[in-house]
């Protein structure tokens, strides 16, 4: 498979030879790089891409859900050059930033007031940052399988080599008992409960509101910050995931798709607690307000990501979710595609999947095979399995991924049995 894979782009196979004298590994985003080496696209038009060895794909990594709008929708780009013709760098408030902001404390039901950094790292390390100022408390609880940034980022098995200075207490996700009893017998010590009301980079698996609506109580009764990483999840619906289930949080962070497609991330949260911002917490950031992702964010967010495309889009993903799982038990094969809306991860196995596991070599080995394969049909899928839509993508679009999950259980069966 990775010859096949690797005969198809040379171009691709030489530039990683070059890159990785200059950049270690070859690339300068982790996620983007895998065995043999990773493929090189050249350009996007709408929900399709093109490598530089002339290979086309559909779009289905949606740039790790950053890619909401697709590569070219135009409101965006007029937003864009209109920022552009005004100058880039103008070291001064100005009114784009509180238009976005008002935007968003408008969508999300949590969020009074907000900030903007230029990444979900960012927004996550300053609210955590920010839980410890309100509360004076220090440690924070976290999940296995969490991801929160490059810096706050907990894998089930160990623990991360590079990692923000937080004492950290982790809990299993969708574990009540064991979560509730974390947050009580610590509850003078813990400034916040960080969670992603769906794990996103840990598998597309949805927190079960039971869950959420228990964290949340234990929370606030031990006198401690709730925040929401909805920096994937915000996709779901007008007001993020929080609005779909009714459960808010303190705090949110926000980053991905809602810089319209500039670096992005921020956080928000109640008043008193965002407050802190306006008297004795300092939040500096050269680029907090920079006019390209303002610029974007008024767009993507007060024109095009409506309630109505969240309301659609979650929907299609919902419709190719349910088609993915019918085929896949239709051939017997050990694979589901957790997810919801329009954010679906495959796993090589049965059973219910509440939580994060340990990958086993063979799921790891028939994930990779997946990968390469769907890359060969023109599919480019996260290598990790993860499949996010976007805004241009039509039904139509998606059968392309459908017909080649078929042809994957057909010519792979026997290596599913
Ligand atoms: N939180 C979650 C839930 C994420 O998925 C990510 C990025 N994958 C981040 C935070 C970090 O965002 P960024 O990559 O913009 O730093």
């Amino acid at each position: 498979v990775r010859e096949r894979y690797a005969a198809k782009r040379p171009n691709s196979a030489a530039l990683h030879c070059q890159a990785v004298k200059v950049l270690p590994g070859g690339n300068t985003r982790t996620v983007l790089a895998y065995e043999p080496f990773p493929t090189a696209m050249a350009r996007g038009d709408g929900c399709r891409l093109l490598d530089i060895d002339g290979n086309a794909y559909l779009d289905l990594c949606g740039e790790y859900t950053a890619g909401l709008f697709g590569h070219t929708e135009r409101r965006i780009h007029a937003a864009l050059h209109d920022a552009m013709e005004r100058g880039l760098s103008l070291a001064a408030v100005g009114e784009a930033e509180q238009h976005l902001a008002r935007i968003l404390c408008s969508r999300f039901p949590s969020i009074d007031m907000i900030r903007f950094t230029n990444s979900g790292t960012e927004a996550n390390l300053i609210a955590l940052s920010a839980a410890q100022v309100v509360t004076g408390r220090s440690r924070i609880i976290a999940f296995r399988g969490g991801y929160h940034g490059s810096l706050l980022y907990y894998p089930v098995t160990g623990s991360s080599p590079i990692a923000a200075p937080f004492p950290v207490t982790l809990c299993n996700y969708n574990d009540i008992d064991g979560t509730v009893a974390a947050i009580r017998s610590a509850a003078g010590e813990i400034a916040a409960v960080i969670v992603e009301p769906m794990l996103g980079s840990g598998g597309c698996i949805p927190a079960e509101p039971a869950f959420l609506a228990a964290v949340a109580e234990a929370t606030r009764a031990a006198g401690a910050i709730l925040i929401f990483d909805e920096v994937m999840t915000s996709r779901m619906s007008q007001g993020g995931l929080q609005e779909r289930l009714g459960i808010l949080p303190d705090m949110t962070t926000l980053g991905k798709y809602v810089g319209g497609g500039m670096s992005f991330g921020a956080f928000g949260g109640r008043q008193d607690v965002m407050d802190i911002f306006a008297s004795k917490v300092p939040h500096a950031g050269t680029f907090n307000n920079n006019v390209m992702s303002m610029a974007a964010g008024i767009a993507a967010m007060g024109e095009v990501f409506t309630a109505a495309a969240a309301a659609n889009l979650f929907a299609l993903g919902e419709s190719l979710r349910e088609q993915l799982n019918t085929i896949s038990d239709k051939a017997g094969a050990p694979l589901q595609f957790c997810g919801l809306g329009s954010l679906a991860t495959a796993h090589f196995r049965r059973g219910r999947i509440d939580r994060p596991y340990a990958i086993t070599p063979r799921e790891e080995a028939l994930k990779e095979l997946f990968f390469f394969d769907m890359l060969d049909a023109g599919v480019y899928i996260a290598r990790r399995g993860m499949t996010a839509l976007s805004l241009p993508m039509t039904e139509r679009d998606l059968t392309q991924f459908t017909a080649a999950l078929e042809d994957f259980l057909d010519t792979r069966a026997a290596l599913l049995q």
